[in-house]
């Protein structure tokens, strides 16, 4: 291993070069346009190196090809476990294949790998109870603003190439169906199922546009109460769209509009008033449970397992360890956010 093989794109790459190191470990993301994904990134690469690890993290902006080199990169570099956390998780097969062959271990974090038999582990926090938080804080801020019922209410799936955005989907629906059945919500365009309202690639343009259009098609004369977002960066691009009409002035409240990640321009949006909730998801937590994942498969132990049965990549069922997200909304937010030290209050101003 020298320094000369890792390229210029490395971020945050840490090469010890006295004592021995406990093993070297590459970490691909997706993206750094969603600041949860850097603080992943900086939240493993301080608890490798503390674990006395060396790392190369490396963020593929949301494109395939580019995450396949990085890791074929990785491998070619010597790492002794993969932490990926995939941004299609159906494309990785040959190059967890390669790994497999190169002796690499492969930890899928926060998104399942699928189609593969070479996952060894996957650290994530329950999603499908992401999405039932989801929709009971959308049905808790309805009954908050609007009153009684009926409500409109419109949906937003995430990016159908991750496996995550149909368990926030489905947990969700197990919450909104049974309204929807019983009249109390009523979806007023129609469009309801993954392969209708996913968002490809997780983008807030691709939402506005969308929330755009179902306001040009069907809320005209009626007005719309709610939506359901998976992800900040969608629910500020519906923000836009719903104030560009004039939501949230004059007669017209602002829909409540869920979320997920408690990323900063969102927690700023439930502080004025216009985003309703949040996801947190402790990136800090994700981070630890992964480094003893690695610990685990590096010295021949048993890691911290509380899952067997849930996650079926088409292989195999991938042992997981799930943590548990909170909702964040105007009510707790200063507690779960800045008393945990995840924000400082000041960055929240
Ligand atoms: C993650 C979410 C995130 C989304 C978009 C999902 O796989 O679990 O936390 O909001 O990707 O980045």
């Amino acid at each position: 291993m020298t320094l000369k093989l890792i390229t210029a794109s490395v971020i945050g790459a840490s090469l010890a070069t006295g004592a021995m190191a406990e093993g070297l470990i590459g970490i691909a993301m997706p993206t750094q346009s969603s600041a949860r994904w850097i603080s992943d990134g900086q939240a493993m690469v301080a608890q490798f190196e503390e674990a006395g690890y060396d790392t190369i993290l490396q963020y593929a902006e949301d494109d395939i090809p580019n995450q396949l080199a990085q890791i074929e990169n990785m491998v070619t570099n010597g790492v002794n476990v993969l932490v990926i956390a995939a941004i299609d998780g159906t494309t990785l097969s040959n190059a967890l294949e390669n790994a497999h062959f190169a002796g690499v271990e492969v930890i899928a974090y926060d998104r399942l790998i699928r189609d593969s038999p070479h996952v060894s582990y996957y650290a994530t926090f329950d999603n499908f109870q992401v999405g039932v938080q989801q929709a009971s804080s959308l049905i808790a801020g309805l009954e908050e603003r609007f009153g009684e019922g009926p409500y409109n209410v419109e949906l937003f799936g995430g990016s159908p190439d991750d496996n995550n955005a149909y368990f926030f989907y489905d947990g969700a629906m197990s919450v909104l169906q049974p309204a929807i059945d019983a009249g109390d919500v009523v979806i007023k365009s129609g469009q309801m199922g993954m392969d209708t309202v996913g968002t490809l690639r997780w983008d807030g343009a691709v939402a506005q546009a969308r929330m755009d259009n179902l306001l040009s098609a069907h809320y005209t004369e009626d007005q719309v109460h709610g939506v359901l977002s998976p992800y900040d960066g969608l629910s500020i691009g519906i923000l836009s769209s719903l104030k560009g009409v004039g939501y949230g002035s004059g007669d017209l409240p602002m829909p409540i509009v869920s979320g997920q990640d408690a990323e900063i321009p969102s927690i700023k949006s439930i502080l004025a008033g216009e985003q309703y909730s949040t996801v947190f998801k402790d990136t800090r937590e994700l981070a630890r449970v992964t480094v003893g994942m690695v610990d685990a498969l590096l010295s021949g132990s048993e890691p911290e397992i509380n899952d067997t049965e849930t996650y079926d990549n088409g292989q195999l069922v991938v042992p997981s360890f799930l943590l548990e997200p909170v909702s964040v909304d105007a009510s707790n937010w200063e507690e779960i956010l800045v008393g945990s030290g995840y924000y400082t209050a000041d960055q929240l101003q």
